[in-house]
């Protein structure tokens, strides 16, 4: 599905014109279509359920993109939220997700977070736990306020996913899940146990994933686990990190959503279901491959500068708008809103004082010129959540496509009076 084209030379995204909507908004603004977010999430629920999974529950990590009116669309859908913090925890509560949709991931989950989370009316479907120390307080909050929670072990499967260092998180050597030798030890201490029920086992081994053999030693890793408390689990959960394809050299490689079903449905029946009496659903933690494609960054050319053979086309958004390129020297595309030929290689640059503030390096691009448009592309997932105010600059706009092509602001820009 392709949602940007170009008509009579200008481009349109999700069929609205991108020029005449950026003469009656400032930019940078962030640009979403629920026709596509919609899509994404209806494919990947779709699929689970062709697959023949048990029951599955989607939930979206609210850290890829929190925004109340992309979370609304999405709970309307039926998805459940992957939270955490208690931030998260509110905005999927207010954007309609009802707490046994929600699973709290987080190795830092404060003990104000848990309070909160326990005074809800209704359960979480789990708090994820990341360590003993966690289950602990976990267990000894639930009995002051008695209570009783549900709970997830997060386990470590300790493989190697290949991608970026900074977002891969399943080896011994990250600070996220427990290790098997920890959950097999804590089992039956009451110091863990007393307020708190052992319902699921999870693993999240990394974000952009390309290649799923490393997702599918987690799983089974995952299921003999599972199968070792032998607890009455009422679901496994299979975390997130679906990968989307940025480049176009990773169009080739991006994992279907059928192939990744049928491994997640063939690992299962062979690992866990043909081995056990129990039925537990499939979770699912997806964030990336729901949202990423569902957004745009629209900028403005604010000038040209020539150093020697360097040409710096520099933009008005910056880093702090939208971070991936510069935290981990991220690919995403930039593509002219006027269409003309790219007859030049140029340096795309925001306005901060950082070197790495720089959104494409020896792009080739037509000549640009000031107050010409220019697009970054795939920007729904990791954009606005990620931003901040470096440099003492008001966070962009956003703007969301709803179907029928009306237009909706969905988070005002800020200007100098929300900067206090
Ligand atoms: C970040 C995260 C996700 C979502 O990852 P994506 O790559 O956006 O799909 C899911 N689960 C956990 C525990 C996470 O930390």
């Amino acid at each position: 599905m392709n949602e940007l084209n170009y008509k009579n030379k200008k481009l349109h995204f999700s069929k609205i014109d991108i020029e005449s909507l950026a003469k009656k908004h400032k930019t940078p603004f962030f640009l979403y279509s629920e026709e596509i977010l919609s899509n994404n999430y209806l494919q990947f629920a779709v699929g689970a359920e062709s697959a023949g999974l048990i029951d599955p529950l989607i939930c979206f990590a609210m850290k890829s993109n929190p925004n109340k009116d992309l979370v609304k669309i999405l709970a309307k859908l039926g998805s459940g939220a992957d939270i955490v913090s208690g931030g998260e925890l509110k905005r999927a509560l207010e954007a309609g997700i009802p707490p046994e949709k929600i699973v709290f991931s987080g190795v830092g989950k404060t003990e104000e977070e848990i309070v909160y989370a326990l005074k809800l009316k209704g359960h979480l479907n789990s708090f994820n736990v990341e360590s003993l120390e966690e289950l602990e307080l976990i267990n000894a909050t639930a009995k002051k306020l008695k209570k009783s929670a549900r709970v997830c072990f997060r386990l470590n499967p300790v493989v190697k996913p290949k991608t970026h260092k900074f977002i891969s998180t399943g080896n011994k050597t990250h600070k996220f899940g427990l290790l098997e030798q920890d959950i097999l030890q804590s089992m039956g201490q009451n110091k863990y146990w007393s307020h708190t029920r052992l319902v699921g086992m999870s693993v999240h081994i990394g974000s952009q994933l390309l290649d799923l053999n490393a997702t599918k030693r987690a799983l089974v890793r995952l299921c003999e686990v599972a199968l070792k408390i032998q607890a009455p689990l009422e679901f496994l959960d299979v975390g997130g990190g679906l990968g989307v394809d940025y480049h176009p050299d990773e169009t080739h490689k991006l994992p279907r959503i059928d192939n990744y079903m049928q491994i997640i449905a063939m690992t299962f029946e062979k690992h866990f279901y043909s081995k056990s009496k129990l039925r537990p659903r499939v979770v699912f933690e997806p964030g990336r491959r729901i949202v990423a494609k569902a957004g745009i960054f629209v900028m403005k050319v604010l000038r040209n500068k020539i150093s020697e053979n360097n040409t710096f086309v520099i933009v008005d958004g910056g880093m702090n708008d939208f971070m991936r390129p510069s935290l981990y020297g991220a690919y995403h595309a930039l593509i002219p809103v006027k269409e003309a030929k790219a007859e030049k290689e140029c340096h795309v640059v925001g306005p901060i004082c950082e070197t790495s503030d720089c959104f494409g390096s020896n792009r080739m691009l037509p000549a640009l010129k000031t107050g010409d448009l220019l697009i970054l592309k795939d920007t729904g997932a990791y954009g606005y959540s990620m931003g901040s105010n470096y440099n003492l600059r008001g966070r962009p706009l956003e703007l969301l496509v709803e179907k029928k092509q009306k237009l909706k602001v969905i988070n005002k820009a800020q200007d100098y009076s929300d900067l206090t």
